[in-house]
């Protein structure tokens, strides 16, 4: 079975034979005080420098979801609350737990259709502007033009970016904003369990003021902890592990940034010339490169699927309310331009 899902996803080929050098290696025991795993942590921040562009100055954390991300964000870095500017389900949750926690926080909804606003309608200053940077919902994404408007109008405040189905797919400026985070098991190709939080100098100078420290993921027992590479509690070892043999094998982010817009471009080519499937985000400059979602008639939807699945293909579900109406495909590096190719020749066909 060949897996578009857009998450959990295709994984890397290697991952069977990487797993089994962990066990080998006894890292699946291994102590997460010991200088062993500081090591590994070590490697692997500095191997997301190399290959990810990660800056020097900001800081990686280690936990264990997206969703994690949202509440840490929520607790260790609002003082009041954040303005949530979305077009799609992912968005709106994240805006919703945070709106929970932080009862002042905002959301701002934009057209699927049309570019995020340059500029918020709000009554105060943002305090942290919170953006989802690939919906993966409804395959949209905002360019790094529009963040860094967004920075520069706004400087005042800080950016948080969701690129949980972006990150190590397209190449991120990590520089255009205060804080951004993902879950492995999308564009990295890797099993779930794992999430990357990267943090800006100035946001975590925020977090330490804030001087929240009510939760074993408070940012600043984090970040205390992060300076000796080691996390608050046991973190997901072998995680790490694979992220560190898929870093070490990747090229860099921009060469596979190449590819990935290469073979975006082509799908949109390809839906061109199809009758009975077309883009679900009709401008080309709000979509997704990396999450194709396709929009037809419900019933020939279910039929395609279910074709698919005895071809060997999963094809993801549409999401939320595009559930019936759509599917999505992903454009993540772990899946092979064969893979996509046969893809093709099947949806061809219809
Ligand atoms: C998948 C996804 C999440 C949730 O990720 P978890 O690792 O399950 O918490 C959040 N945001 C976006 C944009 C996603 O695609």
């Amino acid at each position: 079975m060949i897996s578009f899902y857009p998450g959990p996803s295709r994984v890397h080929d290697d991952i069977p034979r990487w797993t089994a050098e962990a066990a080998r290696k006894g890292i699946l025991s291994m102590n997460h005080r010991s200088p062993e795993f500081m090591k590994l942590v070590e490697e692997t921040v500095s191997l997301l420098r190399k290959k990810l562009r990660v800056p020097k100055s900001y800081t990686v954390f280690f936990v264990s979801s997206a969703t994690e991300c949202w509440e840490i964000i929520a607790q260790s870095l609002i003082r009041e609350g954040s303005t949530h500017v979305y077009n799609g389900a992912f968005g709106e949750k994240w805006f919703s737990y945070t709106k929970r926690l932080r009862p002042a926080t905002q959301g701002i909804v934009f057209d699927m259709q049309e570019a995020l606003p340059k500029e918020l309608l709000t009554h105060t200053l943002p305090e942290l502007i919170c953006i989802t940077q690939n919906e993966t919902s409804n395959g949209t994404a905002v360019a790094p033009a529009i963040i860094s408007a967004l920075q520069k109008k706004y400087h005042e405040a800080l950016i948080a970016v969701d690129a949980t189905s972006s990150m190590a797919g397209i190449d991120l400026d990590f520089s255009k904003a205060d804080i951004w985070f993902a879950s492995v098991q999308k564009c990295f190709g890797l099993p779930a369990g794992l999430a990357l939080l990267i943090c800006s100098p100035r946001s975590l100078e925020h977090a330490r003021q804030l001087n929240e420290r009510l939760h074993y993921n408070s940012l600043t027992f984090m970040a205390e902890m992060m300076s000796r590479w080691q996390t608050t509690h046991t973190p997901n070892v072998l995680g790490i592990y694979l992220l560190n043999k898929a870093l070490a094998a990747m090229k860099s982010i921009r060469d596979i940034d190449k590819e990935t817009t290469l073979r975006a471009r082509a799908w949109f080519a390809f839906l061109k010339a199809h009758t009975s499937l077309q883009p679900l985000i009709r401008k080309s400059t709000v979509r997704s490169k990396t999450v194709i979602t396709l929009e037809g008639d419900p019933a020939f939807i279910q039929k395609l699927k279910h074709l698919a699945l005895k071809r060997g293909l999963l094809l993801g579900d549409g999401y939320g309310e595009y559930k019936q109406n759509t599917i999505r495909i992903a454009n993540f590096p772990a899946i092979t331009n064969q893979e996509i190719d046969r893809l093709k020749r099947f949806l061809k066909v219809f």
